[in-house]
């Protein structure tokens, strides 16, 4: 009786004993698989904040700042005051403008009368050279009884010069002229002025209304322009 009771454990010790090594076997499976598991899963979790952290060349070029530096080499723009300047060396200022408001007519000796002079008489010796106060486009190059042989010039900005009383004009209407430019030279062919001598009778207008041409004369007035300067 007691044979039969002491067989059971040692049959299910027997069993264990055989078996002990296919139990191991399977658990360290086990345990691989568990351990294979969580280490995949971990490497999911991180790999997702890597790949932001490789991907941005974008930020890698500061270069782009330099292109600023080539500025200096090339040409540059200047900003220059250029004056308008006397059409001749005159000896006397004759008849002197005498046009608006603030004026008084003159003593026209040709004309025997008293009126207004819209212009400015420049007196100096038969023959001296009359040039161009600024660049311009010459408009007339003719005469006519009252201004003798005239020159009409646009300078631009609506100022326009008619230089009179001059003979052997050296422009025709349509040229372009530079400051300084001969355009004829001092007579008396302005029949209503030729007893007061040789001089240039000068008119300026701005925008069709008579001015003072001594501004001009005496080089108060200028143009500012662009001009391109190496650097
Ligand atoms: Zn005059």
């Amino acid at each position: 009786m007691n044979s039969s009771n002491s067989k059971q454990p040692s049959k299910f010790t027997r069993f264990l004993r055989n078996n002990a090594a296919l139990l191991l076997l399977i658990f360290c499976v086990l345990a691989i698989t568990a351990v294979v598991l969580a280490v995949t899963l971990t490497r999911n979790n991180t790999v997702l904040p890597d790949d932001p952290v490789s991907g941005n060349p974008g930020n890698d070029e500061p270069g782009d700042v330099t292109p600023g530096g080539d500025q200096p080499t090339t040409p540059s723009k200047q900003k220059i005051d250029v004056y308008f300047k006397s059409p001749l060396e005159y000896t006397k200022v004759g008849l002197e403008y005498t046009y608006g408001p603030d004026h008084l007519f003159v003593w026209k000796q040709t004309l025997n009368e008293w009126s207004a002079h819209k212009a400015v008489d420049l007196h100096a010796e038969e023959g001296t050279e009359v040039t161009a106060m600024y660049d311009g486009t010459v408009i007339k190059a003719e005469s006519t009884f009252n201004n003798g042989y005239y020159v009409t010039i646009d300078h631009g900005e609506g100022v326009i010069a008619t230089y009179a009383s001059l003979k052997d004009l050296e422009v025709k209407a349509g040229d372009t002229v530079k400051q300084g430019d001969v355009l004829g030279y001092v007579s008396t062919t302005a029949e209503c002025e030729y007893k007061e001598g040789p001089h240039l009778h000068l008119e300026v207008s701005v925008n069709d209304e008579a001015a003072d041409p001594m501004p001009y004369v005496t080089g108060q007035v200028y143009r500012t322009i662009e001009v391109e300067v190496e650097a």
